[in-house]
């Protein structure tokens, strides 16, 4: 019911709009999105319901029909043939240089068992799409196909070309992907921006209250500490133990972190997040985060460990120890043991402080402290800046189909828009409005029972319109 005032408020908006500016320029085709709606969600589940854990090739072959039938020219390339790559393009007139999207085709592996609604049947249950990749990232997909589909049949005239880039192996195997469409076949995907997953639009108590835009990711180094003892029988227990050594080194982490370090994006995300705040607690915490006295950001940095780990990820280059092996009989005392710390640092980590400060914390001789692989490491990679146009945009297609502000944000977590970044092209992450209480009950990325409401979906395609036709129009 409240779509449906919504809708007659948008026809009632283009109408004033038509009506109150005589002899400017026409206004711009709009979809019919009563016709669009069941369309784009055809496409949504035909795309859910192929099993791309290990091979994307039968949808991509799909996809490549579904282009070849629309007149959209496409292409295919693959370093592995049973996982490929589609290219569309739409040619615009080549005032401007392109825009890329990138979508996902393959999804993480599932357990069955565990599903409610088996993972690859895109079933519709109580106003939610079930099914894995339902929002990681066959939402993004389908927006963007249904977004260049719409823009060819409507003959939209372009400033610069639309290209989408439907990518396999992205969970993990990226050479497969970005990296081999990179490395083989750049003139093909070669943009002025780029718009991916990595952002959030945010609900909470159901209503969309904020939506995130990704605009930098946090840089993912591995860590190894090793422990070293002396040797000896089980029965002779000894200050030196190695294990025990590691373990104390390990146990620092449940209570130590490295310092708090916000920039310019973080900064002005914890900043507009505490406007928007649902509870005076959560406001205090955000705003103190940012605050310049190093111990109020330390306890807010404490409080959000205890109650949203991932701002307080956000918030500082973070330390999670994952793996731990040591020993190997019962009654042998062994000489060392290791733990691989997973280390997330915000790009402006310097890593030779942050091991010095790692290791000062574990405080221990035995105990040795090195990147995993030596020190190599990615370029720094600045953010996509928040004054420039695809950023502004994205805010203006926000306000417009949700009403609400926009956050820059930095991901804890890498995507393919790195690679892409660190060549010069400008990139924002985006994304479907999701529950804020689903995330931490399974319904979430990777969970087992990852699910989209039908009419967040519909709206994200209407999104999608508006962002890319608003970037790429003809004026
Ligand atoms: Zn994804």
């Amino acid at each position: 019911m409240a779509r449906r005032r919504h809708l007659v408020a948008l026809c009632a908006l283009a109408l004033t709009t038509a009506v109150a500016a005589p002899g400017a320029q026409p206004k711009p085709a709009q979809p019919d999105w009563a016709a669009v709606e069941p369309e784009a969600l055809g496409i949504y589940q035909s795309l859910i319901r192929f099993d791309s854990t290990a091979a994307e090739k039968p949808e991509a072959d799909w996809l490549k029909a579904l282009f070849d039938r629309e007149g959209i020219p496409a292409q295919v390339h693959a370093l592995d043939p049973q996982r490929p790559n589609v290219v569309a393009r739409l040619t615009g007139n080549g005032r401007k240089r392109p825009l890329l999207i990138l979508g996902h085709l393959d999804t993480v592996t599932v357990d069955a068992s565990k599903w409610t609604f088996p993972p690859f049947s895109a079933t519709r249950d109580g106003g939610f799409v079930y099914g894995r990749g339902a929002i990681d990232d066959k939402d993004n997909l389908a927006s963007a196909v249904m977004t260049l589909i719409l823009l060819k049949r409507l003959n939209v005239p372009l400033d610069r070309d639309v290209i989408l880039l439907a990518e396999s192996g992205e969970e993990g195997q990226s050479n497969l992907g970005i990296g081999h469409m990179m490395a083989e076949h750049y003139g093909l995907i070669d943009a002025e921006y780029c718009i991916a997953e990595g952002g959030d639009t945010i609900r909470e108590k159901g209503q969309v209250r904020y939506a995130t835009v990704q605009v930098i990711e946090k840089i993912s180094r591995g860590v190894e500490i090793t422990a070293k003892g002396i040797s000896g029988h089980g029965s002779v227990p000894l200050t030196s133990n190695a294990i025990a050594h590691l373990g104390n080194a390990v146990g620092k982490f449940i209570s130590w972190q490295p310092d708090v370090k916000i920039d310019e994006t973080t900064g002005r995300y914890f900043r507009r997040l505490a406007t928007v705040a649902a509870s005076p607690e959560q406001a205090a915490a955000y705003r103190d985060i940012v605050s310049p006295d190093p111990k109020v950001a330390a306890a807010a940095a404490d409080w959000l460990w205890r109650n949203e780990p991932r701002h307080a990820s956000m918030a500082r280059t973070s330390v999670s120890p994952n793996i731990f092996t040591g020993g190997y009989r019962s009654n042998v005392i062994p000489s060392e043991a290791k733990a691989r710390l997973d280390v997330r640092m915000v790009p402006s980590e310097d890593p030779a402080a942050l091991l010095a400060q790692i290791t000062k914390a574990i405080n221990d001789p035995a105990v040795d402290v090195q990147f995993a692989g030596g020190a190599g490491t990615r370029p720094a990679i600045p953010p996509t800046r928040l004054d420039g146009e695809l950023f502004t945009t994205a805010e203006a297609a926000n306000q417009a189909i949700y009403g609400v502000p926009t956050l820059p944000s930095m991901s804890t977590y890498a995507t393919d828009m790195w690679p892409l970044r660190a060549n010069g092209v400008q990139c924002i992450g985006i994304g479907a409005g999701v529950d804020l209480e689903d995330q931490s009950a399974g319904y979430g990325m990777h969970g087992d029972q990852e699910r989209l409401r039908e009419s967040e979906f519909q709206r994200f395609v209407r999104f999608n319109w508006e962002l890319v036709s608003r970037l790429a129009r003809a004026r």
